[in-house]
């Protein structure tokens, strides 16, 4: 693993951020459990998401959808038939790879030559076999073959097979959204770099449905907005940040156009959230599977169309790495690791600090803490020095440091110090709330 990530994993663990699933039982491959402020943190950029979809667009609506459903929709989807990785077994030390970890064009590789990259032997490769990343499952005490279904490898074909009742109940007009975020499973090969490729991950995806023939311009305008979302929102740095759109042999089955926003982690440039145009695909294939009539009436121009789908796809948990890693600090300088979250998505926004554990300052701390507790979270801290206390919050991503001094007593005055720049200011107490807000927006 990549030292910078191997960092902070360690950091996660620590701070009750993210913890390897089942640790006690020798941990269970690719799937991650979110401490408390790993939580708090992952709420912070769904909420962050779905407010930018659903409330800033008002032609956008919320769905949730169920994770299991009926399995001929993954037929009609084409995952029944086409979700597959190609794999590549090393015969001497069991080592599994995707075949494509070898070059897009693997078909054609000489698999009796490649070397093995973990034991380094050649010769021992299999040729690649496909294998359906998707979850069976069995509905009902009978295991028999006609109860089997699948848990959703993505959140998007519940959107597809409700976009009828959506547009009817909520009477949306062409071009409108449909927004879930939710639990999404792959059965990945490999899984590696933390939190990166998991078999259990979260999906926030926007289905547009769009009139034929405007569906290029935009494609072009989600690709802008999706882009901006990063540094805007999330407070990513800009240059870290690229497209890379897919050419013809990546393209999906269902695409015409296809772009990836991809990040620069210490592991390379990878993908974070794909932009797709899957025109009418999907529809038209829930159509013929389901026999249902998918059309969408356009009053005002008296036809009714099959529309375009252009999708935006993001993982969470990528988007919470993603995160994790641009905030990542080693302050050699000062002797400290910091997060250096924006105070928008930041777990925790400020530790509040009697400095002494007497004449009355624990108690004017408290009440800083009251007063601010309904607006966001806060932390009280009495425990240890005052560096070690902002030290233990630099380390959790918290923004601002408060502290009660017997000054504080006399005047109604507060410490309040910057996580990034260490710097400390004097506020009136009941400045807080709205210093904090400001920074936050
Ligand atoms: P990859 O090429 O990395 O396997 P993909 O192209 O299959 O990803 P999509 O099917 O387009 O990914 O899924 C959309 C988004 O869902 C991705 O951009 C990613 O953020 C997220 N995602 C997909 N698979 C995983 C996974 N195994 N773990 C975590 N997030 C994932």
């Amino acid at each position: 693993m990549d030292k910078t990530i191997e960092k902070l994993v360690s950091l996660c663990k620590r701070r009750g951020i993210i913890f390897q699933s089942s640790e006690i039982y020798g941990g269970f491959g690719a799937v991650y459990d979110y401490g408390p402020l790993g939580i708090e943190l992952k709420n912070n950029i769904s909420q962050l998401w779905w407010k930018e979809m659903t409330q800033v667009h008002e032609n956008i609506v919320g769905l949730d959808s169920g994770i299991l459903m009926h399995p001929r929709i993954w037929e009609a989807s084409g995952h029944v038939n086409a979700f597959h990785d190609p794999l590549v077994d090393c015969k001497q030390c069991n080592s599994r790879y995707r075949a494509d970890e070898f070059g897009e064009e693997y078909n054609s590789i000489q698999w009796d030559t490649i070397q093995c990259p973990k034991c380094g032997t050649t010769g021992k490769m299999t040729d690649p076999r496909q294998f359906n990343l998707m979850f069976k499952t069995h509905v009902g005490p009978v295991e028999d073959s006609g109860s089997v279904t699948y848990l959703r490898p993505e959140t998007a074909q519940g959107i597809y097979v409700n976009y009828q009742l959506v547009q009817g109940a909520m009477r949306m007009k062409v071009p409108f959204g449909i927004a879930q975020i939710g639990k999404a499973f792959r059965n990945e090969i490999v899984a590696r770099n933390f939190i990166f490729r998991t078999r259990e991950f979260e999906q926030m995806e926007m289905q547009y449905f769009v009139k034929p023939g405007t569906d290029d311009d935009i494609m072009k305008e989600w690709k802008e907005k999706r882009f901006q979302f990063y540094p805007d929102l999330l407070g990513v740095d800009a240059s870290k940040i690229r497209f890379h759109e897919h050419g013809e042999n990546e393209l999906a089955h269902y695409a015409k156009e296809a772009w990836d926003i991809e990040y620069e982690f210490p592991f390379g440039w990878s993908e974070i959230e794909g932009i797709h145009n899957r025109t009418d695909f999907d529809l038209s294939q829930h159509e013929s599977f389901s026999g249902k009539n998918l059309n969408y009436f356009d009053q005002q121009e008296n036809n009714r169309f099959l529309p375009y789908i252009i999708e935006t796809s993001a993982g969470l948990n990528r988007m919470l790495l993603t995160v994790l890693t641009d905030a990542f600090w080693e302050d050699t300088e000062n002797n400290r690791t910091v997060l250096k979250l924006h105070p928008r998505i930041a777990p925790v926004k400020a530790v509040i600090c009697p400095l002494v554990k007497k004449d009355g300052l624990p108690e004017k701390a408290r009440t800083i803490v009251d007063g601010l507790k309904p607006h966001f979270k806060v932390l009280y801290d009495q425990q240890g020095s005052i560096g070690k206390r902002y030290y233990r919050q630099d380390e959790a991503g918290t923004p601002f440091g408060i502290t009660v001094d017997h000054q504080s007593m006399e005047d109604d005055t507060v410490t309040i110090r910057d996580r990034d720049t260490q710097e400390q200011t004097r506020i009136s107490s009941d400045q807080i709330l709205s210093f904090i807000q400001a920074k936050m927006n």
